[in-house]
């Protein structure tokens, strides 16, 4: 069985005092549930939510790395940076990254290799924009993310893979949960073919976009969504915590 993974991406959101209050309150609210809770605050934040937390109850993510581990690349941070300031997950290949800084599946699949190298899990974001869906071109655009943003070195234990269908994020709307399901079901027989069944079976497939403690019962049950990458609902403890417990 594969543990649901419940991940807020805050995003550009929250000064120091917000988040570390955020975080607190969401570390006070964990524990009740078998599932990893994660919380991905901007980068300034890594250092100073992960000393302000002493429980050990949340996993901590970052947003985004480099491919390199150092050296001369004016304002990015490594994933090894990410390590020592206390981080256990990336996100990589989200798609405000794809298209506010023009990263391309090439760049996303070498950032994933760099948080492997770090012992690091990378959750590797993919999704489909409103017209590639109207288009009838969903399974082809997911096919190729897929292909080109995995690394082959891949497994259950060092990716986490997020669905995010653009025109569902930060929109309010969603795809419904057996349209949800049928895609998750794609990634996973596409995942079995490059991966393995092996592989493909452990790994966690969350689903993003507009996710909230009102929808996420429907799309929680679902046999191929293992949890949730949230963004809005993920700023809001009680909100958040609204949505681990509609796991299953
Ligand atoms: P929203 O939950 O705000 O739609 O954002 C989803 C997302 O992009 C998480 O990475």
């Amino acid at each position: 069985p594969r543990r649901p993974v419940i991940a807020g991406n805050w995003k550009m959101n929250c000064l120091l005092d917000a988040g570390l209050d955020l975080a607190q309150a969401v570390e006070d609210g964990a524990g009740g549930r078998d599932c990893e809770i994660v919380i991905c605050p901007p980068h300034v934040l890594l250092h100073p939510v992960n000393v302000a937390l002493e429980d050990n109850l949340l996993g901590l993510g970052a947003q985004d790395c480099h491919v390199a581990e150092k050296g001369a690349h004016t304002g990015d941070v490594s994933a090894a940076m990410l390590a020592d300031a206390g981080c256990g997950y990336v996100i990589v290949g989200h798609s405000e990254r794809r298209v506010d800084h023009g990263e391309s599946d090439d760049l996303v699949r070498a950032k994933a290799e760099s948080v492997f190298a770090q012992e690091l899990v990378a959750i590797i974001c993919i999704g489909e924009t409103e017209a590639e869906r109207d288009d009838g071109r969903t399974e082809a655009v997911l096919a190729k993310q897929l292909d080109g943003s995995v690394p082959a070195g891949s497994n259950a234990a060092n990716t986490i893979i997020a669905y995010e269908p653009v025109w569902a994020i930060g929109t309010g709307k969603t795809p419904t949960a057996d349209e949800a399901q049928n895609v998750h079901s794609f990634i996973r027989r596409y995942l079995a073919e490059k991966l393995g069944d092996d592989i493909a079976s452990g790994m966690r497939i969350l689903y993003g976009g507009s996710m909230k403690p009102s929808n996420a019962a429907e799309l929680l049950a679902q046999a191929d969504i293992d949890g949730g990458l949230i963004g809005g609902a993920s700023l809001n403890a009680g909100d958040f915590h609204g949505i681990v417990e509609c796991l299953p």
